[in-house]
């Protein structure tokens, strides 16, 4: 959570770093700040809110600028009400901090300087790393750094300076991600390379434990012996473009739109001769042949491709497969043996509980597969194996390209694992990658005519609670539409399975109650049709997304959305396309803020 981002040059910093914040505001958006250096001393300037409506105002209140070198934070609070006075940077005259991630021993490190005689303002856990760096604070930054890391516990990264050592930033992280950028003439942090993409697409990587050192004219890395370090030069290999949103209202209808390109783009390179492929990351068919079990494991969209992948690896290639949302894996002391292959799912890379997850899986000695879409991220780097995803940067909070090709791998590594395992033949394998092949066009079919679901969003704009209802794969999928929903327009919606609702829920169906069926499984038609009607003739109002085969049956239905076919264990990945915009729509039309939904962030770096 929370976007951080420094610059050291030679132009004048103020603005570079508002802008560089706002294209960091996906990350958290309750309040913001920069620090800079002015004179002599170390002037900030923070305020509650967005970016726009409370910093960028309060620095129109203030005089001239002529800083060349500061920090920035944008903060999406885990310890302290949003408040100007919580918001970041935080410190005293001496020295000023930004911090993502959260300090566990915060605590104890406070009680420690209270009986040093140092006050405390903030309800921040960060006030107690800048109040311990003065305190550490000999005249060496680096010897202060060391010091005080050496004392905290808990993920951050830490974008620091110090008054006394002007023009210089430093940075440090563990868990929590940081990158530095190389300008010319000038250097830049940020916790991700769309903050300053404008500027340079060359940066490091920051690992765990190492300590960039940062002027105008370069940086230098030291370990915490504090021995020099030389690390390579990475290049984005996107362009600007990618991180704006050309044309359309919000990051998230871009992202829509963008899916059936990323699609193309994630599952073409691991197709060869008809077949797919993953010798890429060592992903052998002997392997495949192996494994005990296969886990997914992930959070929020990620976890629900993976749930689509346990019923598909499932039911291809007859394997077992235990699908677990992160946060509760890494406590229940999963059965998972050295024979088990665990697939991790997260499109930061970053996600605390699932790095957590992935660590634990190391630890016991199972393979690790990390699908992940940022690059070098945490969870690609710890993982023994790693695909990444390709979608390019996923900015909208909320997730669509990044689920659309998470679960497009999970069809990839289901069809080997089939094949590896002889479940199907090599003809039939290639008949499902060609199928899969042909899926970016009927997504680009699904986005052709949006006033459907425009019709749905002003219909359900209105309502307090709804349910999305399926079967098989179409309950897998209902519960990543209801998620959508939930996230940005703020209606309370659950996704049943359609087969349980008599043992329950149905009682809260009520006159005019906007029910979604997605019925794509042929085979499971009959059944959630019958259990439409149960909830229609109980007044509910009945959106159904389903295969345009089925359109002779939709006599009664309220709203049908009619979807092209493929076979059926693909149709996930047509289907949600009208379950995003359905999404989109309606907190569109509720004039919401769509990318930056309230309570929420991208990567969540905490747990
Ligand atoms: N834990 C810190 C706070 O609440 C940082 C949160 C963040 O990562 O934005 O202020």
């Amino acid at each position: 959570m929370c976007g951080i981002v420094g610059y050291a040059g030679e132009r004048e910093c103020t603005g570079i770093l508002v802008n560089a914040l706002e294209k960091l505001e996906y990350r958290g958006y309750d309040s913001a700040g920069i620090a800079i250096f002015e004179g002599d001393r170390i002037k900030t300037v923070k305020a509650k809110g967005k970016i726009r409506e409370g910093l960028v105002q309060r620095l129109r209140m203030e005089a001239h600028f002529s800083a060349v070198s500061g920090i920035g934070h944008t903060r999406w609070a885990t310890h302290g009400e949003p408040s100007d006075i919580n918001s970041h940077p935080i410190g005293n005259g001496r020295v000023s901090i930004v911090h993502n991630g959260i300090i566990e021993n915060y605590r104890r490190v406070k009680e420690f300087l209270t009986d040093k005689g140092y006050g405390f303002e903030s309800e921040t856990d960060t006030e107690a790393v800048a109040k311990l760096l003065d305190y550490n604070y000999n005249g060496d930054p680096l010897d202060t750094i060391i010091k005080t890391i050496a004392d905290i516990e808990g993920a951050y990264a830490l974008g620091i300076m110090f008054r006394e050592h002007k023009n210089r930033i430093f940075a440090v992280r563990k868990e929590s991600p940081l990158i530095v950028g190389k300008g010319n003439g000038e250097m830049f942090i940020a916790s991700d390379v769309t903050a300053i993409i404008e500027h340079t697409k060359e940066y490091y990587l920051l690992e765990p434990g190492e300590i960039a050192d940062i002027t105008k004219d370069g940086v230098t890395f030291y370990d915490i012996h504090k021995n020099v370090i030389e690390k390579e030069l990475s290049v984005v290999d996107w362009d600007i473009s990618a991180a704006e949103k050309g044309g359309y209202a919000h990051f998230m209808l871009k992202e829509i739109h963008e899916q059936p390109e990323a699609l193309k783009r994630t599952i073409s390179p691991r197709i060869k001769d008809g077949m797919p492929d993953f010798s890429e990351c060592g992903l052998t068919d002997e392997k495949l042949r192996a494994y005990r079990h296969i886990y997914f494991v992930g959070c929020g969209s990620a976890m629900h491709a993976g749930i689509v992948g346990k019923y598909v690896v499932e039911s291809l290639a007859r394997t077992p497969v235990i699908m677990d949302i992160a946060s509760e894996f890494r406590y229940r002391s999963p059965l998972l043996s050295p024979d088990d292959l665990v697939v991790i799912i997260s499109q930061s890379g970053e996600t605390a509980d699932t790095l957590a997850a992935l660590k634990l899986s190391n630890e016991i000695g199972a393979d690790t597969l990390a699908i992940v879409n940022v690059v070098g991220s945490s969870i690609a780097r710890e993982a023994k194996m790693v695909m990444y995803t390709l979608a390019g940067p996923e900015i909208s909070v909320c997730s669509t390209k990044a689920y659309m090709v998470q679960t497009a791998f999970m069809y990839l590594i289901a069809f080997r694992v089939a094949y590896a395992r002889n479940m199907i033949d090599e003809q039939t394998c290639k008949k499902y990658i060609s199928m899969l092949e042909g899926v970016p066009a009927l997504v680009e079919h699904c986005l052709a005519d949006q006033t459907q679901y425009q019709k749905v969003a002003a219909r359900l704009m209105s309502t307090d609670s709804l349910l999305y209802i399926g079967r098989g794969l179409d309950y897998a999928l209902s519960m990543e539409g209801s998620l959508k929903l939930k996230e940005i327009s703020y209606i309370h919606s659950e996704s049943y399975a359609a087969g349980e609702l008599k043992h329950g829920t149905i009682s809260l169906i009520e006159d005019g109650m906007p029910v979604i069926a997605v019925a794509t499984q042929h085979n499971l038609y009959e059944k959630t049709a019958s259990n439409v009607k149960e909830v229609k003739s109980r007044g509910a109002t009945v959106i159904m997304v389903c295969s345009e085969t089925l359109k002779s049956e939709m006599a009664d239905i309220d709203y049908p959305i009619y979807l092209p076919v493929t076979d059926d264990i693909l149709m996930p990945l047509v289907a949600v396309v009208p379950l995003q915009l359905i999404a989109y729509y309606t907190a569109a039309l509720k004039n919401f803020d769509v990318d930056h939904p309230k309570n929420l962030a991208k990567s969540v770096t905490v747990e």
